[in-house]
């Protein structure tokens, strides 16, 4: 595969809409990325695929477009149980038990958002559960939106500041009910995708898995690890890499770009041709073509 100037592809599998806490639609999406010159984009909102039928219904000609999520997990084996995002490609969208385990977690994320907002309120922080949710324009809720709400009021100035330890990082934050990472991956496998543990070395976002449960990852059907990701320091980076060599994983790079509520660009960071060959190759999904 070349890109169609002939040049190495560029290639972006992890991105957000407004289906989950993006700021473009999935419409917008799509454009914006052969706008910014890519060859393939992945949509991957969280917990979601409602932004896949309007993001291929808008898809620009020249732009491949892999379907997939970023499902919200958990490990268990440490207490508490660490939080951690798999990136899923090319599943079958309507395989039951992922379908019902996606309803399960979006419902939880409302639970949870609602609670956190409950403890800003008694804390005397004049913030509405309802507008927050409504903010979300019926995507994926999460803790972005609730972000949005801090600004809106003037008590943070960006989206990052609400992320710092005495607003939603550590104060407000509160767990969601996410899936057993074990069971996602199985799921995933079991509806036709490939997952993909993304930014799985992010201490600055908070606790990281140690590399044994990532070997044990990939010998329970993880297919690759996202090494190039804005979380990663360089030392992050080449970590990944060495281990995704160890096990036999493919690496990928990728903007996780949010539009407005994070500051990195499409296509800042990105894949190579090998690694998007083996998702297409193990996906039941077929990729769109604009
Ligand atoms: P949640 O899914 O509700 O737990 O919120 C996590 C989401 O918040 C991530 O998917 C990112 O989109 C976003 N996020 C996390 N840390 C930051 C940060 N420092 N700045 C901006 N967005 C962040
Ligand atoms: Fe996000
Ligand atoms: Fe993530
Ligand atoms: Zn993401």
């Amino acid at each position: 595969m070349t890109s169609r100037t002939g040049a190495a592809p560029r290639i972006d599998l992890h991105t957000h809409s407004t289906a989950s806490d993006g700021t473009l639609t999935p419409a917008e999406l799509v454009r914006a990325a052969a706008q910014a010159g890519l060859d393939v984009l992945a949509i991957t909102d969280h917990d979601t695929t409602a932004g896949w039928a309007p993001a291929v219904g808008a898809l620009p000609p020249g732009l491949r477009l892999v379907r997939g999520a970023e499902l919200s997990c958990r490990w268990s084996g440490t207490e508490p149980a660490v939080p951690l995002h798999l990136l899923a490609y090319l599943f079958d969208p309507d395989h039951p038990e992922l379908v019902a385990e996606l309803a399960r977690v979006r419902a939880a994320r409302e639970h949870r958002g609602e609670r956190i907002v409950a403890l800003l309120r008694a804390d005397g922080i004049d913030v509405s559960w309802p507008d927050i949710l409504a903010g979300a324009g019926g995507g994926t809720v999460g803790r972005p939106h609730i972000a949005q709400a801090l600004i809106r009021i003037g008590l943070v100035g960006s989206t990052r500041e609400a992320f710092g330890p005495d607003w939603l990082g550590e104060r407000y934050r509160l767990p969601k009910d996410d899936i057993d990472v074990f069971r996602a991956i199985r799921l995933v496998r079991s509806a036709g995708g490939v997952p993909v543990f993304a930014h799985p070395r992010a201490t600055r976002r908070g606790r990281v898995v140690p590399d044994e449960l990532i070997a044990e990852l990939a010998a329970a059907g993880l297919a690759g690890l996202e090494a190039d990701h804005e979380d990663h320091s360089p030392a992050e980076r080449a970590h990944v890499r060495a281990l995704a060599a160890d096990l036999g994983l493919f690496v990928t790079g990728s903007s996780d770009f949010h539009g407005t509520h994070k500051t990195v660009q499409l296509g800042e960071f990105s894949t190579g041709v090998e690694a998007y060959e083996r998702i297409v190759a193990e996906g039941v999904t077929e990729v769109a073509s604009g």
